[in-house]
């Protein structure tokens, strides 16, 4: 009988720009991943015993790591990811700088247990109060756009509160992944209290059925779909970040230039990479020539390369398989009449690049309703503000969403009336690098909350706890029943809540003659 034999693809981490081979990973198996798991638990017996103050001076020192090796992780990430060095610098280490002492500066405020107070008079010799206990061991499964400032942004609240950590980077980045697990080690971090497990959906998968308390997952929506079935086994708690299909709605009283610099930078920064990218546009009919005018000049100037030529503003995408997604997407617009008005090609170069590119569309086409994840930016003439809201509205997803304009009370207004996680008024993106601003999708873009306070307080589990102060007072509503305890609670039922001053005092007067009788 003929053996079967497996063969378990080996995770690469492979310079986008070029193509060349970096290095090779074995993918963690079940086997490792169970063991790692169990690690992470033994560890976090003594992690929730420390401080939440001890916990944060922890993290504050894995910021310290990184700040003393920002140059090199920078490099990393353009090597490993792509990106231009002022994208690496600025979008990942800042950002995970930044949120790294955010949480570790108001970890303790946001876990300090919070009084509850009781209205009703029945309870008001009771003294309530939230307290936030860590789930256990977290589970964190990221994606390869933005390898670093997305671990750290779930690991720090998640370290903070108590929890330890197994992480699984994408495949596409394991040396960043590993250059996060070797931050945390320089940092001194307690032997287990965060570990990273290089490799694919199939370790992922077997991270999602070990023994972590919670997961949080970013990445692609039929990834999510798939994870949440599989949590669904065991109830096991999740974070979905997912994608987008982001739009932006540029008003005709709009700063064109700024507009127009902010969708640039919206649809191609990152190669397009970002789930908040400008994924789509919608502008007033009445400016859309002029604007799209200024779009397609300054797309024309973005200079295509290699992350570390520091000329360099658009770099490759991650992988082969993201550039034919692109591809398909562009294909797909062209055949339903799309007019292409730059780009729309892959240039003459080594790595996995498509040339940043602006489409004007109509709704129907995939690059207006599938996520392109691509430096594509399809733009399409409204005749109002009701029908661009109405388009930008029209979509499985809802991430993020902004809006165009000088006038404040219009950029409000349709802030409220657009289906988003978030809505920035005149910019986009940026809101990720602001550790106050809570993060996520409704719809098919996610579940739960990142970053911010909320984000916090995804890392914890909350528990009520409830103290009577003075147990000797009787409990009216404890046995024994019958018809004057019933004509009792009828009074004070009467007393909380009938409509005129007039019958709640007959409401009290009846219950403390029941009171009288039952005591
Ligand atoms: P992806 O879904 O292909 O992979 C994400 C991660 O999931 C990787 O680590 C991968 O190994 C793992 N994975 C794959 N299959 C799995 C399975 N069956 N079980 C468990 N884990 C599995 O996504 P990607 O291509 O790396 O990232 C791009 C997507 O992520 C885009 O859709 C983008 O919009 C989204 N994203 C969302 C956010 C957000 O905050 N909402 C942020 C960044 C990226």
């Amino acid at each position: 009988m003929a053996s079967t034999v497996s063969v378990v693809q080996r995770v690469q981490s492979v310079n986008p720009a070029t193509g060349e081979v970096l290095a090779e990973f074995d993918p963690a198996r079940p086997a490792e991943v169970q063991a790692t798991v169990a690690r992470a638990r033994e560890a976090s017996r003594a992690w929730q015993q420390l401080d939440v103050g001890e916990r944060a001076r922890y993290v504050l020192r894995i910021k310290e790591a990184l700040y003393r090796r920002r140059h090199e992780v920078a490099a990393l990430i353009t090597r490993e990811a792509g990106k231009p060095r002022v994208e690496a610098v600025v979008g990942e280490v800042m950002v995970a700088l930044d949120t790294l002492e955010y949480f570790a500066h108001h970890g303790a405020e946001f876990l300090a247990p919070q009084p509850v107070p009781h209205h009703n008079l029945a309870v008001r010799f009771k003294r309530g109060r939230l307290m936030y206990e860590p789930h256990g061991v977290i589970g964190i499964i990221s994606p390869s756009n933005y390898p670093l400032n997305i671990p750290f942004g779930e690991m720090a609240p998640a370290l903070v509160a108590g929890n330890t950590v197994v992480l699984k980077p994408s495949e596409f980045t394991p040396q960043i992944g590993l250059e996060i697990r070797d931050l945390c080690e320089a940092a001194g971090l307690p032997s287990g209290v965060v570990n990273v497990l290089v490799g694919d959906g199939s370790t992922g998968g077997a991270l999602v059925d070990s023994a972590i308390d919670k997961l949080i997952f970013t990445g692609s929506v039929p990834t999510g779909k798939r994870i949440q079935t599989l949590a669904a086994e065991r109830l096991l708690p999740t974070v979905l970040e997912l994608g987008g299909k982001d739009p932006m709605i540029v008003c005709a009283d709009a700063d064109l230039e700024t507009a127009s610099s902010g969708a640039v930078w919206g649809a191609f920064t990152n190669a397009g990479q970002a789930c908040l990218s400008v994924e789509r546009l919608y502008v007033a009919r009445s400016v859309a020539d002029h604007f799209t005018e200024l779009c397609v000049d300054k797309t024309r100037r973005l200079r295509l390369g290699t992350g570390d030529d520091p000329s360099t503003d658009v770099g490759p995408l991650i992988r082969p398989r993201q550039v034919a997604i692109v591809e398909d997407h562009v294909t797909d617009a062209l055949a339903k009449g799309a007019q292409v008005l730059t780009g729309g090609r892959r240039p003459d170069l080594p790595g996995f690049f498509y040339e940043p590119t602006i489409l004007g569309v109509n709704h129907s086409m995939k690059v207006m309703r599938q996520e392109t994840f691509g430096p594509v930016l399809p733009i399409l003439a409204v005749e109002s503000e009701e029908e661009a809201v109405a388009f930008a509205n029209d979509s499985e997803f809802g991430l993020s969403a902004s809006v165009w304009t000088r006038d404040s009370s219009r950029g409000d207004r349709l802030a409220r009336q657009l289906h988003a996680g978030a809505v920035m008024v005149n910019d986009c993106i940026s809101y990720f690098g602001v550790c106050e601003a809570p993060h996520g999708g409704i719809k098919a873009s996610g579940i739960g909350r990142s970053r911010s306070r909320l984000g916090l307080h995804e890392m914890v589990r909350v528990k009520y706890v409830d103290v009577d102060l003075v147990p000797q007072l009787p409990k009216l509503w404890w046995f024994k029943y019958g018809a004057k305890a019933k004509n009792m609670m009828d009074g004070f039922l009467e007393f909380l809540f009938a409509p005129t001053v007039t019958r709640r005092m007959l409401g009290s007067l009846k219950m403390i003659v029941s009171i009288g009788r039952k005591l």
